[in-house]
């Protein structure tokens, strides 16, 4: 899987990019990343991206020169991308469109149709939109809320792909059996605990402690259905949950 990222802060998306998961998957070649400065492709010894709105209002407006520029750049040397832009206005990320991405279609399974992921990330106003049409980027928004940047929306889409790559986990039933995974029908995980027995007065749940393997799968199957009803029913009544089973 290779993602290229088109971003003003090259530097903050390369850090992350080396922490756990990701770390790990970039080291063993499973997930690449190719991160390109924006402001090479600046026509100006400034290194200017912006400029102001036309129609006049707040902000800077990213130029499409330096984003169009940029895509034509990566893609003469490293073939054509799947292109997305990071922004509010695009289709909500899923769990779906993750594993998608993880797992493209068996048709396009040959290694050379699978094609690399290019993100781009905003900044400021967001970009002058000819550069999103001109290119037929799809747009991807991380929620309903708005950042300061695509940076931390490219990393949650590379980060949530990569853990689904096999080798990446080091226990691959991981990603199978967490929340969301759409082979289980979008349903949460169920509680997990760990040592101590007892902790500040709260016991762990006995039948986690007995040993019988049927009724741990069927207590685990309860919880997550329970915490799979209360999200879905707080999501409709669009609240924060909490995780207290009161
Ligand atoms: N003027 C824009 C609007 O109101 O929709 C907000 C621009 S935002 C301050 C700057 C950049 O952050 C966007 O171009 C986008 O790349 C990124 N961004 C902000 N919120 C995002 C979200 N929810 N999902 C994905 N990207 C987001």
């Amino acid at each position: 899987m290779l993602f290229s990222i088109l971003t003003l802060f090259p530097d903050a998306v390369e850090s992350y990019l080396d922490v756990g998961v990701l770390g790990i998957a970039r080291t063993r070649g499973l997930v690449q990343t190719r991160v390109v400065d924006l402001r090479d492709f600046s026509r100006d010894r400034h290194r200017t991206v912006d400029d102001r709105p036309f129609g006049g209002g707040p902000g800077m407006v990213l130029k499409p020169e330096p984003i169009v520029e940029a895509v034509e750049w990566l893609e003469a040397r490293h073939g054509e991308h799947r292109r997305i832009a990071l922004t509010p206005d695009g289709t909500t990320l899923t769990q779906g469109f993750v594993e998608s991405l993880a797992s493209p279609p068996a048709s396009s399974e040959e290694h050379e149709d699978v094609k690399p992921i290019l993100l781009l990330c905003g900044r400021y106003e967001g970009f002058d939109e000819r550069a999103l049409e001109l290119l037929q980027f799809e747009r991807l928004s991380i929620g309903d809320y708005v950042l300061a940047g695509g940076e931390l929306g490219a990393l949650v889409l590379i980060e949530a792909a990569a853990r689904l790559v096999p080798g990446v986990l080091g226990d691959d039933r991981s990603a199978v059996e967490d929340s969301y995974t759409t082979a289980n029908g979008g349903a949460l995980d169920h509680p997990h605990f760990t040592r101590p027995r007892v902790f500040r007065g709260r016991s762990v749940p006995d039948v986690l402690l007995g040993g019988d393997h049927g009724a741990i799968d069927q207590w685990r199957l309860e919880e997550s259905q329970k915490r799979t009803q209360r999200k879905r029913a707080q999501q409709e009544g669009s609240q924060p949950t909490n995780n207290q089973d009161a």
